[in-house]
């Protein structure tokens, strides 16, 4: 590896990479649990500097027309892809993500990412009807507002990244992002890609730190007009009353807790083998895994045992072997918070068909699970494990399969499996989520908006409906003959 110098920092502010000044955060491999690096944060001044380089840079970059940012963001995506190879490995070390979920998935989705949005910055289009007395025209602009600053989780660094910068910058605007302290590898070497390919200095800047700190820092800098998370509900509300102090705008990417629903007519394998990949990709440590299986009771043994067979089978273990199926857990910390989830659940009555422990060997290892004869009310069915932890449980019609999967706090996706195109309408009105799958659980598109109902957020990443979040919406109306306005005129001078 020769583009990725840890050394050098994992800040990166108007155009640099540097040291940042603040506290050394030790990190160690997920894979191994040895010590992997020590991570350089920023210190206070360093988020005002690189906020402030986000403030210059935004006088000429908002200025630039469309296609000039399109150019930008269309050399940047080549960049990406002359580093792709080495992009996956610092992506996989740091996270102890398969090498093959970094290499198919991760890397080509982010530079599909920026690819999309190359594209999408030269159609940032606004929608104008009305005429008062027919002289006067309007017109819709969509006007940047100004610097953004973002806050993403350690589950697919690089692609958060992405999702956070690339409409900001599309639309206009200017960045600081904050990765995870646990992850800050790619998103530094994502803004030195983006810098290297010639665009402007200080319109990505990237500091590194922990959310108290540098987070709330950034979400607080007076110069920051709009913060953008993805993370956890409970963060998420402080992220949203700290905006609030100044009436700035939030985005926000919450938790989920997604329902995978098997009708009576399902292809079951098809759907077992959808759950099983649904529920442990990138270890389960998805904002949109499936987590809630509900069953019709005639299929829930076929369907269940389906499921612990290919959960089984799995091959858990070295995540840069290029045959592992699924690699490790983010930390050791969190091992222990999904393995003590499933314990309870065990002891609170539940069965495991599959998984229900550590994979034995160095590192943060939790075997593919599957649990049954948990209660709809309990803390695995209700709360998110954010591991490779299925719960199935049966339902026998399809209105108490809708109450069941709308019966928690979150709605960011959900998947209904059944060759009914009736029940699959039906069950996609009804399902309170941002996505709904029909016999399909997890592809997300760049050209599609992902975004949660209720406690999983508001607003939208990708396609061209996170403009709506990145832009302010400004109605200018022109008056070609002024002399008729005196009808509205005469209410003020009689
Ligand atoms: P987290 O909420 O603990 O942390 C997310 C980010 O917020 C990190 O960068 C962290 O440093 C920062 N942060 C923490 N406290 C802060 C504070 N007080 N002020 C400012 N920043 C603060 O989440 P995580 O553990 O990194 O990620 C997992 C969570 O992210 C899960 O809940 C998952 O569902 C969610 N997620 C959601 C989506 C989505 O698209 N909806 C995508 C990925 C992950």
């Amino acid at each position: 590896m020769d583009y990725y110098n840890p050394t050098l920092g994992h800040q990166f502010i108007n155009g640099k990479q540097v040291l940042g000044q603040g506290p050394v955060l030790p990190r160690v491999s997920p894979a191994t649990g040895d010590k992997l690096l020590d991570v350089d944060t920023a210190s206070a001044e360093q988020v005002d500097q690189a906020v402030q380089a986000a403030a210059r840079a935004f006088k000429t970059w908002s200025a630039l027309t469309p296609a000039e940012r399109s150019d930008h963001l269309l050399a940047f995506a080549r960049e990406l892809q002359a580093h792709a190879g080495e992009l996956a490995q610092v992506e996989t070390a740091q996270t102890g993500k398969s090498i093959r979920m970094s290499t198919e998935f991760d890397v080509p989705g982010t530079i599909d990412n920026v690819n999309f949005f190359a594209g999408a910055a030269r159609n940032l289009q606004g929608l104008a009807a009305g005429d008062y007395a027919g002289n006067t025209t309007s017109m819709i602009r969509r006007e940047a507002i100004g610097v953004i600053g973002s806050i993403s989780p350690w589950n697919y660094p690089l692609q958060m990244a992405a999702w956070k910068v690339l409409p900001a910058i599309a639309a206009g605007n200017t960045i600081v992002l904050k990765p995870s302290e646990l992850t800050p590898g790619t998103s530094m070497l994502f803004a030195k890609a983006a810098s290297d390919s010639g665009l402007p200095d200080g319109v990505l800047n990237v500091v590194v730190g922990d959310g108290p700190s540098v987070g709330a820092t950034l979400v607080r800098h007076p110069l920051v007009k709009m913060t953008s998370f993805t993370g956890s509900t409970a963060v998420g509300l402080k992220i949203m009353s700290m905006a609030a102090e100044r009436a700035n705008r939030v985005h926000l990417e919450l938790g989920g807790k997604a329902p995978f629903i098997v009708f009576d007519d399902a292809d079951i394998e098809a759907a077992a083998h959808g759950a099983v990949a649904g529920s442990t990709i990138n270890s389960g440590q998805d904002c949109t895994a499936a987590t809630r299986a509900y069953v019709h009771s005639s299929v829930f043994d076929k369907f269940t045992a389906r499921v612990a067979q290919l959960m089984d089978a799995m091959v858990v273990g070295s995540p840069s072997d290029p045959d592992t199926d699924m690699g490790s857990l983010i930390s050791e910390a969190h091992l222990e918070k999904v393995s003590a989830m499933v314990d309870r659940a065990k002891q609170d009555g539940a069965q495991i068909l599959a998984g229900g422990r550590r994979e034995e060997r160095p590192g943060f290892y939790y075997r593919p699970t599957l649990v049954i004869g948990a209660a709809q009310d309990s803390e695995i069915v209700q709360h998110e494990v954010f591991g490779p932890v299925l719960v199935a449980l049966p339902f026998d019609d399809d209105e108490q399969a809708m109450d069941l999967a709308n019966d928690t706090p979150y709605g960011l996706a959900a998947s209904a499996w059944t060759k009914n195109v009736d029940r699959a309408m039906k069950a996609s009105a009804q399902i309170q989520a941002g996505c709904v799958w029909i016999n399909e659980h997890i592809l997300i598109v760049s050209d599609m908006p992902h975004g949660g109902y209720k406690a999983s957020g508001m607003g939208k990443d990708m396609s061209q409906y996170s403009f709506d979040e990145y832009t302010n919406v400004k109605h200018v109306m022109l008056s070609h003959d002024p002399a008729p306005h005196r009808q509205w005129q005469d209410t003020v001078f009689k």
